[in-house]
């Protein structure tokens, strides 16, 4: 098994990726969760640097404080912009392979 590594060029003007350090870091709006308490809350089009090569996501200074003001309020519900159903899972039975 043989992997070829690609060098981007193109990306003078954005940063390396500080996990895997491939170069390809690319600007996105991200959600992440949060978990308040009991409480699971969703923060939607975080602007964040995403890692093409892992997944990794990054912030910048501006964004993560303004991610902590969020967070000091608690996540009052009376602002939340809107809803979502989320699904939860269990981990399947140890030992089983699943195809039973
Ligand atoms: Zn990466």
């Amino acid at each position: 098994m043989q992997s070829s590594e690609v060098v981007v060029q193109d990306t003078m003007d954005k940063p390396a990726c500080q996990i895997c350090r491939k170069a390809g870091l690319e600007e996105m709006l991200v959600q992440s969760a949060f978990w308040e308490g009991e409480r699971l809350v969703v923060v939607e089009d975080i602007p964040a640097l995403v890692c093409r090569g892992c997944g990794e996501r990054f912030y910048d200074d501006e964004t993560a404080i303004r991610l902590d003001m969020l967070r000091g309020t608690g996540f009052p519900a009376g602002r939340a912009a809107r809803q979502m159903n989320v699904e939860v899972f269990r981990l399947p039975e140890p030992g089983s392979s699943g195809d039973g």
